[in-house]
């Protein structure tokens, strides 16, 4: 199981998702906007990043750009959430940098398998290895 950064700004939207990750066995850091969620990223190390895109502060197309732009950290996998399920956020999510889209409300099982599978090449990818 993973260690997870969760971003997001809505306190019941964080509170459910992180109590539903975490019974399916993660670990969730929280971070209630994109300056935070940049903080925790680069103090914690998560293995992944959930990233509200509609975020005070720093929203989190900003606050992707600035990881994935940073050489220790662009190598944590970001996937986007938006509550507008538009083909045009999703292209705006992916030209910030981000590894995969889903889009609120969140569906549980989807969501898992996206962190599974983006887990999962990110094992077998050597350019992602720990220190490259
Ligand atoms: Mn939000």
């Amino acid at each position: 199981m993973a260690r997870i950064l969760l971003v997001e700004d809505n306190e019941m939207n964080r509170d459910m998702l992180s109590r539903r990750l975490a019974r399916s066995g993660h670990t969730v850091i929280c971070a209630v906007d994109g300056q935070e969620g940049l903080e925790a990223a680069a103090r914690e190390r998560p293995d992944l990043i959930l990233m509200d895109m509609s975020l005070p502060v720093l929203d989190g197309w900003e606050a992707t750009r600035r990881l994935k732009a940073d050489a220790e950290l662009r190598g944590i996998p970001v996937i986007a959430l938006t509550a507008h399920a538009m083909a045009a956020d999703e292209q705006r999510a992916r030209e910030a940098g981000c590894d995969e889209f889903d889009t609120k409300p969140v569906e549980l099982p989807r969501l898992l398998e996206k962190i599974r599978v983006l887990l999962a090449s990110r094992a077998s990818d050597p350019t992602q290895s720990p220190g490259s």
